[in-house]
């Protein structure tokens, strides 16, 4: 079975558009809204992308719901499902972002299946 992973330089889900994300109502508070829509660009990423690399600027410091293997127990789906619940929000992340047969999307389907 194959298992989630992180591929470095990615940030397809540093994008946020709460309404396309309706799943995450389940798990997030009020704070945690609001602290989403104050770290959203007009462009709808993440301020603290750094876009010359997709890399995390505050990757230490990052809030709870960017911390995946923590946030994802907080998902009905996630402990039904396990890693496909999470295997599937990062492909449909990458594919909105940087298309089905994006590089991203060979990256990390081989990340996956490595592991
Ligand atoms: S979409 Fe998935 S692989 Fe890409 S940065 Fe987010 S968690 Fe990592
Ligand atoms: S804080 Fe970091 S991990 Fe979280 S959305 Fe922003 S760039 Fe991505």
């Amino acid at each position: 079975m194959k298992s989630w992973s992180c591929i470095e330089n990615c940030g397809a889900c540093c994008r946020f558009d709460l309404a396309e994300r309706d799943n995450l109502s389940e798990a997030l508070s009020s704070n945690d809204i609001a602290l989403i829509n104050s770290m959203t660009s007009k462009d709808g990423w993440c301020k603290y992308l750094d876009k010359s690399n997709r890399k995390c600027m505050i990757y230490e410091s990052r809030p709870h719901f960017c911390r995946v293997n923590e946030f994802s127990r907080s998902f009905k789906s996630y402990l039904k499902n396990g890693d496909k619940f999470l295997i599937d929000c990062c492909k449909q992340h990458i594919s909105s972002i940087y298309g089905k047969k994006s590089n991203q999307m060979k990256l990390f389907k081989t990340a996956i299946s490595k592991k």
